[in-house]
């Protein structure tokens, strides 16, 4: 029997906002515990929250993204529960008329183009954060409560995803999207941008979906992925061993790579979900959302269609070099002073990211400006270094900033094309190798490529190739 998977994902996402969701206190990582904080995230009685307005624009920014519809008239509202990092009792999130609904991404999977509903996007504060000590003769735990309060933007996909793949892929997507806003930094380690996975699984042509379990917070795309792959394994195996599934919540264990049962539908909370009372209703005018979608940039696809009809790139380059704004910025400041795109595309893609990569560089922090990686193409272009020694000058370049011009000059890089200079190292070459020779005029022309390479070493890499190669094979020829 065959089954397909069915996914629906809950993104949580930290908006970079400099104050948090409900006063005024910084949203800063890594402070001094408990530093962060005054009366309203601390819940004391009798404080009044107001809402964040940076915050309800990111999240209307990154709801026209995503092509929802804004609600006009949107309200937040108590989530009941009590949790030692949960300084109110409840947690003040958005229920039934959250920020925005009903939008969709387009999502390239295996080649083919499919649509994945949004089904809301809303506002909610984080809670705090707890720290278990837990040595041999000291046991305690800690509460810090800087990050209590701070914004999150929760993104709910309808269940419209069918692979562990493509749940990886649109989780990417959305990270791409809210990147390019800059509405989140994104950063997954920091826990700026977080999972909840729902799966079930159904057979192949059903159209019901079955019983699905939530596997909790997972902070990185191949936990995400890795995650899911085991889980629509197991329920697989459970209905096939004549099993039935559970409504539950799990956790993924990444060292044992499986995922556990944290607690079942019986034990799920009823949060008690009512308005905020202390908290006025979000008023959104069309004039409003018409002024914020005007600040919309452009977003991952556009570009990308962009970048493979203004610069002739092949899609795979255009999907690499606006993989970020500011990778696509780079890109774009080069080619205005270099007009050979796919060279550029290629010196970009390969040497330049190659480096950064290497040594953990953001493009932002680039030591080779697009001027002198422009100009060093410039070199190229014009014969003065070839290919080869450029990649040498490049790595020159990275390590000192220095411009390639500079670099040449200093080393003495510049290519040989003077024929009389290339034609007195073939003569010498010729000289040292008669054996070769011979064998080259009884027939074994290949032998050609080993002369060549002998006259690149005695010119240390300079001699030009086109007439190096030219000159070499008069020669043998002369020799008949
Ligand atoms: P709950 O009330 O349990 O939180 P929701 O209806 O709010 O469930 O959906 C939460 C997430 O789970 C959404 O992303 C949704 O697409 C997804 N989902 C809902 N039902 C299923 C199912 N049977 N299989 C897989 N995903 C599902
Ligand atoms: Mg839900
Ligand atoms: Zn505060």
């Amino acid at each position: 029997m065959t089954y397909e998977p069915v996914i629906g994902l809950e993104i949580h996402a930290q908006l970079t906002t400099q104050s948090k969701m409900f006063c005024g206190c910084s949203t800063k990582f890594e402070q001094a515990p408990n530093s962060s904080i005054c009366p309203v995230c601390l819940g004391l009685p009798g404080v009044l929250p107001v809402v964040n307005k940076k915050a309800v624009e990111y999240g209307m920014l990154t709801a026209l993204a995503l092509n929802c519809r804004i609600v006009p008239h949107n309200i937040f509202a108590r989530k009941n529960y009590f949790y030692p990092d949960l300084p109110k009792g409840y947690q003040v999130s958005q229920y039934e008329q959250p920020l925005a609904q009903k939008g969709f991404v387009q999502l390239e999977i295996n080649g083919r183009s499919q649509r994945i509903g949004i089904n809301r996007v809303h506002l909610e504060e984080d809670a705090g954060k707890l720290l278990h000590q837990n040595s041999k003769d000291n046991k305690v735990s800690w509460v810090d409560f800087n990050r209590t309060g701070i914004p999150l933007m929760e993104i709910v996909s309808e269940p419209d995803i069918f692979s562990a793949e493509a749940a990886k892929a649109f989780m990417v997507k959305l990270r791409d999207i809210m990147a390019y806003i800059g509405v989140c930094d994104c950063n997954m380690e920091e826990g700026s941008l977080r999972c909840d996975a729902n799966v079930s699984i159904r057979r192949v042509g059903e159209k019901e979906l079955g019983v699905k379990a939530e596997v909790k917070n997972m902070n990185s795309f191949r936990f995400l992925q890795r995650a899911l792959e085991y889980e629509i394994e197991r329920q697989v195996a459970e209905l096939e061993a004549g099993g039935r599934i559970i409504q539950e919540t799990r956790l993924w264990d990444e060292a044992k790579g499986i995922t556990v049962s944290m607690r079942s539908k019986e034990e799920a909370h009823d949060y008690r979900y009512f308005p905020e009372p202390d908290l006025v209703p979000v008023m959104v005018e069309e004039g409003w959302v018409e002024r914020l979608s005007k600040t919309l940039p452009e977003l991952p696809d556009e570009k990308r269609t962009r970048f493979i009809s203004q610069y002739q790139l092949p899609a795979y380059d255009a999907g690499v070099l606006t993989s970020s704004r500011e990778l696509a910025d780079y890109f774009e400041n080069c080619a205005k002073l270099f007009a050979e795109y796919k060279m550029l595309s290629n010196w970009i893609m390969g040497e330049l990211l190659r480096e950064l990569k290497q040594q953990g560089v953001d493009i932002k922090r680039c030591p080779v400006n697009p001027e002198n990686l422009a100009n060093m193409l410039k070199l190229i272009q014009q014969g003065v270094i070839s290919g080869k020694i450029a990649k040498q000058v490049f790595e020159e370049m990275y390590r000192t900033g220095a411009t390639a011009q500079d670099i040449v000059k200093a080393k003495g890089l510049e290519q040989i094309t003077d024929t009389q200079q290339i034609l007195s190292i073939i003569d010498q070459v010729i000289q040292q190798n008669p054996d070769s020779v011979a064998a080259y005029k009884a027939g074994k022309t290949r032998i050609i490529g080993f002369l060549i390479g002998q006259v690149m070493q005695l010119s240390r890499g300079k001699a030009n190739p086109q007439v190096l190669n030219k000159l070499l094979a008069d020669r043998l020829k002369d020799q008949k």
